[in-house]
């Protein structure tokens, strides 16, 4: 039978050769038993130091463990970490392998299965792309995150406050506690910003943000409605409960920073089957009334509507 090699004429089949040996793309070769009996250049400088051939797959990795150097073994333990390996080993005609190094680089290893059994072993070094996909996870991470935080206070912001209320409407629907919603609105705001400045009404806001954050629970959900308004979900907690909850923090609001702000709020405790459109109506409307009486009060709002 006449194969490609056999067609290879001397100089070609020469030039091959010594292309591999100097090829900066680790190469290896490993005979039926995966005793290693080819490495070129770069195979050696990251993975042999010198270790003299033939010699078995296994004591390669061993042998990098032990001197501190080639695959990174996460678990440190070598002999777990082959009996994991070896058994996927030799399966596949064509197999890709990744891993890292201890020297940090990411290496893929493309390894093809010959029809004699012997088995040949490329690297290529993927530690850009590595580092590039990790860039854009991190790039993703952070823009999924600045979508759903208000950018002044940190807060959720309105659309992920929204979320986090049909959220905590589902988890209600499915455990039947109590969930109460609030909507809490600055007193004469525009007042501080025409009295203080701007940027003065912009540390109140922050001010009033940390607040709550600092005195919440970890279930409680707080996210920025509007421009100086504010939304609280309470779960397991009634309209009593929630009107317990925003006088103490009224209680806990003054700070020499800040120019003195007040705030009013509305209760409304959601009600069986309620959607959560119809909820927040209610908590305005209550909000509507404690404006009406005055201010830096808290009204309950109705529970038919
Ligand atoms: P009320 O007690 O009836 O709520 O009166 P108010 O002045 O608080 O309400 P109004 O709706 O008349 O004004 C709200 C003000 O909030 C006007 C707007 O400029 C200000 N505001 C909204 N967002 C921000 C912000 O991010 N920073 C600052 N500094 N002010 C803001
Ligand atoms: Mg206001
Ligand atoms: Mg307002």
């Amino acid at each position: 039978m006449s194969t490609a090699f056999d067609m290879l004429a001397l100089p070609e089949a020469s030039a091959l050769l010594s292309g591999l040996a100097r090829t900066a793309m680790p190469v290896a070769l490993y005979d039926r038993d995966d005793r290693l009996c080819y490495a070129n250049e770069a195979f050696d400088a990251a993975f042999l130091h010198g270790l003299a051939l033939p010699v078995a797959f296994a004591d390669v990795l061993r042998h990098g463990f032990h001197h501190g150097f080639g695959i990174r073994i996460d678990c440190g333990d070598i002999e777990a970490f082959l009996a994991d390996i070896l058994p996927r080993r030799r399966q596949q005609a064509h197999r890709q392998v990744t891993t890292d190094l201890l020297d940090g680089r990411w290496i893929q290893f493309t390894e093809t299965l010959l029809p004699d059994g012997w088995l040949l072993t490329i690297a290529s070094d993927i530690t850009a792309l590595k580092h590039n996909e990790q860039t854009i996870r991190h790039a993703h991470a952070s823009a999924m995150q600045a979508a759903l935080t208000d950018a002044l206070t940190g807060v959720p912001n309105r659309r992920h406050i929204l979320e986090l209320a049909e959220q905590a409407l589902a988890d209600h629907a499915a455990s039947g506690e109590a969930l109460t919603a609030v909507l809490l609105d600055l007193d004469h705001f525009k007042h501080i910003n025409d009295a203080h400045g701007h940027q003065a009404g912009d540390a109140v806001l922050q001010h009033f943000c940390r607040l709550a954050q600092q005195y919440l629970r970890p279930g409680d959900c707080w996210g920025r409605f509007g421009g100086e308004e504010f939304l609280l979900l309470l779960p397991g907690a009634d309209a009593q409960a929630a009107v317990a909850v925003v006088e103490r923090l009224r209680a806990m609001q003054s700070d020499a920073d800040v120019p003195a702000y007040t705030f009013s709020a509305g209760v409304a405790q959601l009600q069986p089957g309620e959607p959560l459109q119809h909820l927040l109506h209610r908590a305005d409307a209550a909000l509507y009334a404690a404006k009406a009486a005055g201010r830096c009060c808290t009204a309950i709002a109705a529970e038919d509507f």
